[in-house]
């Protein structure tokens, strides 16, 4: 099972993925914990993630189509994959392209999670992570079981730099112009199926497992 899940900051990916690898059993490749995760490690690709990252623009392609070569040749992603957050341009939708056809690999969907755009502002700012598991939590709208700790492990949740107000408006800004291109792009290969993003997290869910149910029928 080949995905993508596509989607504007804070229409809730991340919280969609955890469910979806769990259910299914395939790695969730997220570019945007991998740079984060190169961020804590201190590496080279991590300090040079950290300055567009910070200013909430985007990783440049060359970088973030070489991270995504190297994870989808490791073995762990024979049974599938879900891509979480990549492709965010063109260009980075037809390196998929060819990386999968070497593969002899297709992707069979592009979920696509749509929320109103006024929506997000409030979901990105109340956004709480778990430093060590990546957990995703909303103080409002999904608050873990104690306050401030995660429910896996019990680690300290922090607040992602850029979920401060300042950067969500760029990074918004930057996710917008890029996603509409995109999304005609999967349209037009006839891999596209939305999901009214703007509904509990279980309702979403139930939703996008009903139509993975069908690729096993
Ligand atoms: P993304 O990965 O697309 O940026 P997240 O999954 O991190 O989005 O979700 C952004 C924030 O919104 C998180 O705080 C999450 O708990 C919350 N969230 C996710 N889905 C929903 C939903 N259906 N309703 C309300 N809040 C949600
Ligand atoms: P969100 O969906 O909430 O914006 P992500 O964790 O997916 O968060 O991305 C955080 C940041 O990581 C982005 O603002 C961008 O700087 C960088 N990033 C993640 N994925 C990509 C990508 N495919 N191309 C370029 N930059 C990326």
């Amino acid at each position: 099972m080949n995905l993508i899940l596509m989607g504007l900051p804070g229409a809730g990916k991340g919280t969609q993925a955890e469910k979806i690898v769990e259910k299914y059993d395939i790695p969730h490749i997220s570019t945007g914990d991998m740079f984060r995760l190169a961020i804590k490690e201190g590496t080279a690709l991590g300090k040079e993630a950290k300055s567009y990252m910070d200013k909430g623009e985007l990783v440049p392609d060359e970088v973030t189509i070489g991270i995504v070569r190297e994870r989808l040749s490791k073995p762990d992603t024979e049974k599938g994959f879900l891509l979480d957050g990549f492709p965010r341009t063109i260009a980075q939708a037809e390196a998929l392209e060819n990386l999968l056809g070497d593969m002899d690999e297709s992707i069979d969907y592009v979920l696509h999670i749509d929320v109103p755009k006024d929506k997000l502002v409030e979901r990105l700012t109340g956004r709480r992570i778990c430093p060590t598991c990546g957990a995703t939590y909303h103080v409002v709208f999904n608050p873990p079981k104690e306050e401030g700790k995660c429910d896996h492990d019990g680690a300290e949740l922090i607040q992602r730099e850029d979920d401060q107000p300042e950067t969500v408006r760029t990074r918004l800004e930057v996710n917008v112009e890029q996603a509409q291109p995109l999304l005609d792009f999967y349209r037009e290969k006839g891999y596209l199926a939305s999901f009214e993003g703007d509904k509990d997290i279980n309702d979403v869910f139930n939703d996008i497992d009903k139509k993975l149910g069908e690729l096993s029928e």
